[in-house]
């Protein structure tokens, strides 16, 4: 578990949270509640409909998992599920049970997780020994209720969790599927990033009377995240992206692209820039995107290279950087995106390259959403790390620079293109700063990225 700055000054112990959990809090190391936390708990705790706007990195999960693991601590006890939590990915629902353990250790209630692309029977053999909380992929649920594998008739809980992504995805008919199998008298949570109209939509087909949780406006992007949109034709983007993370010598970054092919050959393209990458995406098998993510999280390598729905849900610890390669096709990925940085209340950065096709198809609903106007800055040059405004719009930078010696390594010329007119010359020489940076996990194939 990371350990992100909560941003209340209110007390866990107000919360309405019994001693066993606010035990296990304590020893997850949080010391005040996030905002939605604070106002989600003492919610959920009174067994009311609620739907919350969240992203990732607000701390939503323990926003549900603490009050459900109370709630059925409070009940009876019995051998079915009587907590379900919907999560759009696998990495979702690994973290998410990750979640229940954690804060449930001192308590007797037990979770299983079900999801799709691995083998049916362990989790089959998982639920066959009782589980009080299970946490699932929507297809593969609706698959073992087909198949009379599962049955939900003592629920008492639904949480539906990144709803938003979940609809993205596809999974409004195995939603509704597997409800038709439960109780109609339940606790209902929703959490979504965005209040859309179709998340509207399935609010009011399944829950009664929600209460409604905002933090902040759902579709404004993370108040403490600095984005900055730069101009790149599409063939320099490669050598741009070497050029910011290198020069800005940040220590991690993720780096979204639109396709797996993409993630491939940009993590590629970066390893030849002397940047330790890796691809995750939906054709590398579950174990090993599971590793790639806890390798990256313990910094054997700096740059993660990622498609949305690999992506989705990823408890990545504050990122300083998340690089927007390609431009979603959807807006509100943009904001699932960059939600991966400046979590629970510290700084982030976002940088987007923008092709002109981006840029007249793709920015101006991308502005609506954020309802705010985007400005395409000129590419930044890079001294000693920190990042200096490109001298069109400060004629003092120039002679600071004029001294630098040039890149031996600089041997491509798009940079010249953009920030020619500053420095012309690559960013930073040195491969991006992470101590780690070739200190890879000894038994992962060397140089190789983990393909499936
Ligand atoms: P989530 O938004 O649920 O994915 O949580 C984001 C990260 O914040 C996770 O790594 C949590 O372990 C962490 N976190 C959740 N709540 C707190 C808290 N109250 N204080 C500090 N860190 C937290």
């Amino acid at each position: 578990m990371s350990k992100a700055t909560a941003t209340t000054n209110v007390d866990f112990s107000t919360l309405g949270l019994d001693d066993t959990l606010l035990k296990a809090v304590q020893e997850a190391g949080y010391k005040k509640p996030t905002p939605v936390q604070a106002k989600a708990i003492p919610m959920a705790l009174t067994g009311r409909d609620m739907m919350a706007s969240a992203q990732t990195g607000t701390g939503k999960t323990a926003s549900f998992t603490l009050p459900i693991l109370q709630r059925l601590s409070q009940m009876k006890a019995s051998n079915a599920v009587r907590a379900l939590v919907l999560v759009p990915t696998r990495e979702l629902a690994l973290q998410v049970f990750e979640s229940f353990k954690t804060y449930g250790k001192h308590t007797e209630l037990k979770t299983v997780a079900v999801f799709g692309g691995v083998d049916i029977e362990e989790q089959l053999t998982a639920l066959s020994k009782g589980a009080d909380i299970l946490v699932a992929t929507p297809g593969r649920l609706a698959d073992m209720i087909n198949r009379k594998h599962i049955q939900l008739t003592n629920l008492r809980i639904l949480v539906l969790d990144e709803a938003d992504r979940m609809l993205d995805l596809g999974f409004k008919d195995d939603i509704e599927r597997i409800l038709k199998n439960a109780p109609v008298k339940r606790q209902n949570l929703l959490f979504s990033a965005t209040f859309s109209k179709d998340i509207k939509q399935l609010a009011h087909d399944f829950m009664r009377h929600p209460v409604k949780v905002e933090i902040e406006n759902p579709n404004s992007a993370a108040k403490t995240v600095k984005q900055s949109f730069y101009p790149v034709d599409q063939p320099d983007k490669p050598e741009i992206l070497s050029y910011l993370i290198n020069g800005g010598k940040f220590k991690k970054a993720l780096v979204f692209v639109r396709t797996k092919k993409a993630a491939n050959r940009i993590a590629e393209l970066l390893e030849e820039d002397g940047i330790n990458a890796q691809p995750i995406h939906s054709d590398i098998n579950q174990y090993q995107r599971v590793r790639t993510l806890e390798d990256f999280k313990d910094g054997y390598f700096d740059v993660l290279v990622a498609t949305d729905v690999a992506a989705r849900g990823l408890d990545i610890e504050q990122l300083p950087l998340v690089i927007n390669f390609d431009l979603p096709k959807v807006p509100q990925d943009y904001v699932h995106r960059i939600g991966r940085t400046g979590r629970a209340g510290q700084p982030g950065r976002a940088i987007a390259l923008i092709n002109p096709e981006e840029k007249k198809h793709l920015l101006p609903s991308l502005q609506k959403l954020l309802n705010r106007p985007i400005e395409i800055e000129p590419l930044p040059y890079f001294e000693d790390g920190e990042v200096r405004p490109n001298e069109s719009e400060t004629p003092a930078a120039k002679p600071r620079n004029r001294g630098r010696k040039p890149d031996p390594k600089a041997k491509k010329p798009a940079i010249k293109k953009y920030a020619g007119k500053t420095t012309g010359k690559r960013g930073g020489s040195k491969p991006a700063t992470g101590a780690a940076r070739g200190a890879r996990r000894p038994s992962a194939p060397s140089g190789s990225k983990r393909k499936s």
